[in-house]
């Protein structure tokens, strides 16, 4: 019987092996079919690099399929340096707003520009080399962790990766793995929590050093010791950098320069969480639900 076995689980390991390899290609085509999306029009030019870079949604409407609007008439303007935070109730449309903003889709009416220049006149390498992601759900390659931080910038060497994973508080969580920054993560290696792959993002767009950052946060719930870490990580991240994060918990967005509220797809207040808390209306409504909840666990899920 044991002659039978041990071939068998071989190619039990064998067809494991496979199978994550594949689940490897997936997410990468899945990440490819978003690029193509969109092309660059054939008298692209490429964004003039600044480190000064400001954002305006003007007008924006925006379809994934034609029989469904998701975005109506959103305007703002992200002066340079500033962060502007997104909530409001899941399916509202703050996602689509950062996708937009990267270019995996263009907007069905209106227009977006990055100093003056519209996302479709520039080429989408010189675009995406100007924008930081720190996505909701960050991809682990199966591979060492120098390695999935170094992707964001893959000709930085182990000195930048180092200071990065610093900045984005991971340098002393590594340090106390058993192979330090060669220990191998992702589905076949050591399994980080969310909390952790979301610095691990953080390093990577600190490395990459980009004038705009994208913060999608991530919607699972975390404790509340690393909800203040990635909190404080993220304020690191976005100085001096123009930011826009989508926000899942108002906790995230106290110190914003701006806060947009969205409602089925539209801006229906915007303002300082003073400001907005003092307007008493939804953005008021909806952070005092989030106190009572936070009060009384257990309670009905987040909101924004
Ligand atoms: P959440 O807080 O749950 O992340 P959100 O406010 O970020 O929600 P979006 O992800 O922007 O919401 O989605 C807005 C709407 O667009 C939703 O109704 C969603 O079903 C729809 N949608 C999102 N992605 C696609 C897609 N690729 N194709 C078609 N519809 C989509």
């Amino acid at each position: 019987l044991i002659q039978l076995y041990m071939p068998l689980n071989f190619l039990g390991i064998v067809y494991r092996e496979i199978r994550q390899a594949l689940t490897d290609i997936e997410r990468m085509f899945g990440l490819l079919n978003e690029h193509r999306e969109v092309a660059d029009a054939a008298d692209a030019h490429t964004l003039p690099a600044d480190r000064q870079m400001q954002v305006d949604f003007d007008s924006v409407g925006f379809a994934y399929e034609t029989s469904r609007r998701i975005l109506h008439d959103v305007s703002f303007t992200i002066p340079p340096g500033q962060t502007y935070a997104v909530v409001g109730h899941s399916g509202a449309g703050k996602s689509t707003l950062s996708r937009l903003l990267y270019r995996f889709y263009d907007v069905s009416n209106g227009s977006i520009r990055i100093n003056g220049h519209d996302l479709r006149s520039v080429t989408q390498h010189s675009l995406r080399s100007a924008i930081g992601i720190v996505p909701q759900d960050t991809v682990l390659f199966n591979d060492t962790i120098l390695y999935n931080i170094r992707y964001g910038k893959p000709d930085a060497d182990d000195d930048a990766v180092f200071a990065a994973a610093r900045a984005a508080s991971l340098h002393d969580f590594i340090d106390g793995l058993p192979d330090k920054y060669q220990t191998r993560v992702g589905e076949r290696g050591l399994k980080l929590s969310g909390g952790e792959k979301q610095r691990v993002a953080i390093a990577r767009a600190l490395l990459k050093d980009p004038p705009i950052l994208i913060f999608d946060e991530a919607t699972s719930a975390l404790d509340s010791a690393t909800e203040r870490a990635i909190q404080q990580q993220l304020e690191v991240a976005a100085r001096g950098r123009t930011t826009l994060i989508i926000a899942h918990r108002l906790s995230t967005v106290m110190n914003a320069d701006c806060i947009l509220v969205m409602e089925e797809g539209r801006v229906v207040e915007r303002g300082t969480h003073a400001a907005l808390l003092a307007a008493a209306g939804k953005y008021a409504d909806m952070w005092f639900l989030q106190q009572r909840e936070i009060q009384e666990p257990g309670g009905e899920g987040v909101v924004a």
